[in-house]
């Protein structure tokens, strides 16, 4: 027999010796899945490993055990894509994790809505069908001193639905510096023309003066849009007027003012040693017509996107037909609503995780890093370091809050476990159970505690003594 002949009955033989789907099934390692995931998922990975493993076999590479395969991927299907994770990066409000988690009560009003029946849209007292928004609305009201409020998908959707109700067809004046990209693909320029409206830029990149708006006014103008610059800054010789001259020009000349404040504090964020975010109060009181920030940003309440202003203008939003496609559900509604009551209570502070994470006397996160230092000195020897949390989320770009990490230097992970590097180390923390996110800086590896949840510490101890001890 020539070799290609005996090369071809090789192959054959690797290829019948491929189980078959049932067989698969009944394999007593693979058992466990088919309870767990349903005998339909695990046929179908089943399926699809067996085709790769075929694939492989023809492209003569050397063929693998399947049932160590089929495990390896039936187990990652096992674990939800959106397990909770510990947040060690120090970024508060942490795009890729999610932004803002909301308070325990945020999320047990979250819970009790999505389980049972709500009073959604209807007046229990008449029994008549009402508005799904009279509640956040009256919130939003005392709240930011505006007339209404109304809350849909993401701030996004707000933004463009305010757009699209006032603007489609005609033009809109944005100062040259604020035509942004706020990043995920939301950019000014694309959002307008999205809703049907003329971008016209005023002024230049660095400086921007009331004239320039005046004088770019035609009867084509629907309104200025002024939009909060959020993750970046530009410094030195630069303009842009306040947004109360802008009311005044607009309102002069018969124009609407939007703001599109990003992140929309309600509190001062001075207070925390920060540079002063504009809250959404101030641009209500500075004349602007219509506000849209994001209700998962300094808000600190699930994803939505909140608009509030001059009731006619609000009821007119609510009306147009997109307002349907981008509108809130009950969740995101009675979550909204439970974040905004603590506000009203005083008591977003101590309440609101994001607030209470920026709130963290540095102290406290000292001592919260020695405990967690402690726990785990028969493990490790691990450093306390000085470092700098950022708030994320688009807000307040460039300023930093001082805080605390636990260090891992490469030197003493190695020494514990020899040949883990501090990029494997941060990897099999990322896939541990509960993942723990850090970051790795100047062959360190950094678990912030400013973003970690007191609640977690207990977690977050015991994810890297298993990553550590190898047993
Ligand atoms: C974040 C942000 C948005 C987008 O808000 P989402 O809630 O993410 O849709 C829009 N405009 C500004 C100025 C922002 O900072």
């Amino acid at each position: 027999m020539d070799e290609r002949s005996q090369n071809d009955l090789q192959l054959q033989q690797h290829l019948r010796s491929l189980p078959a789907v049932s067989t698969l099934l009944q394999i007593p390692e693979i058992q466990p899945f088919v309870q767990a995931l349903g005998e339909r998922a695990v046929v179908h990975v089943a399926q699809k490993v067996l085709a790769a493993a075929r694939r492989r076999i023809l492209a003569g590479e050397s063929p693998l055990n399947v049932v160590t395969w089929l495990q390896h991927e039936l187990q990652r299907l096992l674990r939800p894509r959106l397990e909770p994770v510990i947040n060690a990066t120090g970024v508060i409000i942490h795009t890729n994790l999610g932004r803002a988690p909301v308070s325990e009560e945020a999320a047990l009003a979250m819970l009790e809505v999505a389980r049972r029946y709500t009073a959604l849209e209807i007046e229990l007292e008449s029994g008549r069908r009402g508005g799904r928004m009279s509640e956040v609305s009256r919130l939003l009201s005392m709240l930011t001193g505006a007339e209404a409020g109304l809350v849909v998908n993401n701030n996004a959707a707000a933004v463009l639905l305010v757009l699209s109700t006032f603007c489609a067809g005609r033009s809109v004046l944005v100062s040259r510096s604020q035509a942004v990209e706020i990043g995920g693909g939301f950019r000014i320029p694309d959002v307008l023309r999205q809703s049907g409206a003329r971008l016209i830029e005023v002024g230049t990149t660095n400086r921007t003066y009331v004239r320039d708006y005046a004088e770019a006014i035609t009867d084509d103008t629907a309104a200025i849009l002024s939009v909060h610059r959020s993750n970046f800054r530009i410094v030195g010789f630069t303009a842009q007027p306040e947004l109360r001259e802008l009311a005044e020009l607009a309102h002069a000349r018969a124009l609407l003012l939007i703001e599109d404040l990003g992140s929309g504090a309600l509190l001062d964020t001075a207070v925390f040693g920060l540079e002063h975010e504009p809250t959404v109060q101030e641009a209500i009181a500075a004349g602007a017509d219509l506000v849209c920030f994001s209700g998962d940003k300094l808000l600190g309440g699930p994803q939505a996107g909140i608009i509030v202003g001059r009731q006619e203008l609000i009821e007119r939003v609510e009306r147009h037909p997109l307002a349907r496609a981008v509108r809130a559900d009950k969740t995101a509604l009675a979550g909204t609503a439970l974040t905004l009551r603590h506000y009203l209570r005083g008591e977003a502070v101590e309440k609101i995780p994001v607030w209470r994470m920026i709130a963290t006397p540095v102290d406290a996160l000292v001592e919260r890093c020695r405990a967690w230092a402690e726990a785990l000195a028969d493990v490790i020897e691990a450093e306390i370091v000085r470092t700098e949390a950022t708030v994320g989320g688009g807000s307040l770009p460039g300023e930093t809050l001082p805080s605390v990490a636990l260090a891992l230097p490469a030197a003493t992970i190695a020494q514990k476990v020899p040949g883990l590097s501090v990029d494997e180390l941060a990897r099999r923390l990322r896939i541990g159970q509960p993942p723990v996110i850090g970051r790795v800086e100047e062959d360190n590896l950094l678990l912030d505690v400013r973003t970690v949840l007191p609640e977690q510490d207990e977690a977050l101890i015991q994810a890297l003594r298993r990553v550590l001890q190898p047993t």
